[in-house]
């Protein structure tokens, strides 16, 4: 049932499959990225692929964070690479439609934001909107009408009015929000006002040939414990039921709708969502990180939505509909749910992805997440090591056509994959191994050496033609304070001092414990957490302003620190470790220099790692200036600690290039902006 067409409007998906706007780092900025990303989505099965939030005038502009745009015809161009390149395999292509209001500062084209009224930023910038009076919504009206008719042009064939996320149309739904005493505020009816202008409009302006699709959320606001809030809401959706062609629907609350792994599971938006397919007779789609192709169907079967929306899962895997039409249950690249993804728009650069490491990188690279290019000649490669880097270098060195040995020291494949998971929240992390265990089972020129800690020795000893270092990184039990890592802690007081690597191997202190965070991405709120469940007292410290300061690039940060809060766990910020006795840690605030003293009998320090290159340096010594009789390359956390997402990369790459590294022409793309000699004719 997956693959049933679905009409939407004057338009029809081929199957079920339905890739929702989600955003890429990529937008106006770069749009051959754009489009060669969404079209390996549509090579991949998706029936439905569209693009970012794509802004319809300049004065709403969100960069840093690149959103597509529609501001005038010179920008149809952009989109008709995508669309044309969607079209081809098959695919819709769709485009959401989009004015920021209060949540876009308009940093880049500095004109003053307009919205419902004249609110603070909701970014947190220093600066207001101007409200809007009547004259100012007719003229959105029209930036809107023409920003569709653009999109028609451009190919794509659905549209979407934009209606939730805080954005300008969702505030003009908002009760709290619009407190306007003209014809678009009060009643229900004088708040819906806009959104059912724009959707006749866009219905009169392009209707003939494209769906017009609305984006709107299935509940008021954030409720407490994740209870859905309904208010209006359904009221609001009945009196426009069957106006537009299409329902996409998500929830008030963005870290529970695109939340991590380690806090949501797939199809959290259920109980949000039941009664909606009730409300209308158009279609709807919704998303919920769905992989599991039995959830899809029972999402569909009971009514809870009709199209199988993805972000996340068409990022992991864009062959996710393929592999399922083809049976192939097995090779589906299931997402974690580590919002690595998220963090390209959060920082202003292309999408990465921790378990697709060709994500972003389609154009750039020529990468395909499916077809690897087949070896140029024979040859015997050794990796050293099974974590993320190691596995993916195998794997793709495998697809390759190589010869591939695996020599793990281990018991288990994975690395710190496997070892991360059996933290508290982190089990999907273990996909990572898993999806390539998988692979590399079935290949039949793949041999994996279980509990073989390789030597120098040994590595000369395979007669490999290439090697790979895969050997990964290993916590420090020093601090790094900017420049210098400083030891916290005297000889006498070193046995209670603790890492994440003891943690993870089992040794739990007792008694209470500080987890000093320097690395602010999960792993010191994991690792408080981990022991707090143990049932000790924790404390949370950091030098930074907030706790798990990195993961508001994936969208976690708050409900990090909340999840913290809730178990009981102390936290200070702002506060650098300066020494521990055993007894009693010292630490000083970062702005004041004020001294604070914390009793603790035990202290887990989270901060930096020491790559395992011991391996690396024995082989380059062994040779003592002479040639190597094979090349040899260190990956991964081995050569340069990261996240996962590094270490997979820096597999996929070393097996992508292998054979053409330092080849003319082998370079990365690189996306700009064409300079014309006579500035004047621009
Ligand atoms: P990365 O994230 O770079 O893949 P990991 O730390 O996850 O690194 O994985 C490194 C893997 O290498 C671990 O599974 C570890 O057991 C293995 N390893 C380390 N040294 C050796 C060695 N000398 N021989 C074989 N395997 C090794
Ligand atoms: Fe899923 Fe993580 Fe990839 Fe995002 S980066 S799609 S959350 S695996």
């Amino acid at each position: 049932m997956l693959f049933e067409p679905v009409s939407i409007g004057p338009v029809t998906a081929k199957n079920r499959f339905y890739e929702v706007p989600h955003c890429t780092g990529m937008g106006w900025l770069r749009p051959h990225t754009l489009a060669a990303m969404r079209a390996v989505k549509a090579e991949g099965g998706w029936g439905v692929v569209c693009t970012e939030y794509t802004s319809i005038h300049p004065s709403s502009d969100d960069l840093p964070h690149p959103s597509a745009a529609l501001w005038d015809d010179s920008d149809i161009q952009a989109h008709r690479l995508m669309t044309d390149m969607v079209h081809e395999h098959g695919a819709l292509a769709g485009v959401e439609l989009w004015y920021g209001g209060a949540r876009s500062a308009n940093l880049h084209s500095r004109m003053s934001p307009m919205d419902v009224d004249s609110f603070p930023n909701l970014a947190g910038h220093p600066f207001q909107t101007r409200a809007m009076d009547k004259d100012d919504i007719r003229t959105f009206r029209q930036w809107h009408r023409r920003a569709a008719l653009r999109a028609k042009e451009a190919g794509f064939d659905i549209v979407y009015v934009y209606a939730t996320h805080g954005y300008l149309v969702s505030n003009f739904l908002n009760p709290r929000m619009n407190t306007r005493s003209d014809e678009y505020g009060g009643s229900l009816a004088n708040r819906t006002r806009l959104l059912r202008e724009l959707i006749d409009e866009t219905k009169d302006a392009i209707g003939d040939r494209c769906a017009v699709a609305v984006r709107f959320s299935a509940d008021e606001e954030i409720g407490v414990d994740g209870q859905p809030v309904l208010g209006e809401r359904r009221e609001m959706l009945a009196m426009l039921a069957d106006l537009p062609d299409l329902w996409d629907i998500n929830i008030a609350d963005y870290s529970l709708e695109m939340g991590v792994s380690r806090f949501v599971k797939e199809a959290a938006l259920e109980p949000y969502m039941k009664w909606v397919r009730t409300v209308t007779t158009k279609p709807v789609v919704t998303v919920g990180r769905f992989t599991s192709p039995d959830t899809m169907v029972q999402q569909v079967r009971s009514g809870i939505t009709d199209l199988i929306g993805a972000a996340r899962p068409s990022i992991a895997d864009p062959f996710l509909p393929r592999k399922i039409e083809e049976g192939r249950l097995s090779a589906i690249r299931e997402c974690i749910g580590c919002n690595v993804c998220y963090s390209g728009d959060s920082l202003g650069v292309p999408i990465r992805c921790t378990q697709n490491p060709t994500m972003g990188e389609e154009w750039r690279r020529n990468w395909h997440p499916e077809i690897l290019p087949p070896k140029r000649r024979d040859a015997r490669i050794l990796v050293v090591g099974a974590g993320p880097a190691g596995l993916e270098a195998a794997r793709a060195l495998g697809a390759r056509g190589y010869e591939v040995l695996l020599a793990e020291a281990d018991r288990d494949l994975g690395g710190r994959v496997t070892r991360e998971a059996e933290l508290p929240g982190m089990r999907e992390y273990i996909r990572v191994r898993d999806y390539r265990e998988q692979q590399l089972r079935e290949m039949a020129n793949v041999s994996i050496f279980m509990e073989s800690r390789m030597s120098a020795e040994d590595v000369f000893s395979v007669g490999a033609d290439h090697v790979a270092i895969a050997t990964g990184a290993t916590w420090r039990r020093d601090c790094f304070d900017g420049e210098r890592y400083l030891s916290v802690t005297s000889d006498s007081g070193s046995a209670r001092v603790f890492t994440p690597d003891d943690i993870m191997d089992g040794k739990l202190p007792s008694g209470p414990t500080i987890v000093f965070d320097g690395d602010g991405y999960y792993m010191g709120g994991v690792i408080a957490e981990r022991l707090r469940i143990a049932g000790s007292h924790v404390i949370y410290c950091t030098p930074s302003d907030s706790v798990s300061h990195w993961a508001g690039n994936t969208s976690e940060r708050r409900r990090v620190r909340s999840h913290l809060a809730r178990l009981g766990i102390q936290i200070v910020t702002a506060h650098k470790l300066v020494a521990f006795d055993g007894r009693e840690a010292e630490l000083d605030c970062v702005y004041s220099g004020e001294k604070m003293r914390l009793s603790a009998l035990n202290l887990v320090i989270v901060s930096a790692r020491t790559p395992n290159d011991g391996l690396y340096g024995e082989i380059k010594e062994a040779a003592s200036g002479q040639a190597l009789p094979f090349s040899l390359t260190r990956i991964g956390d081995c050569e340069a600690p990261s996240l996962i997402a590094g270490a997979v990369y820096a597999g996929h790459r070393f097996a992508q290039e292998l054979d053409s590294l330092g080849e003319s022409g082998h370079h990365i793309r690189h996306e700009r902006v064409d300079v014309v000699t006579d500035i004047k004719k621009v």
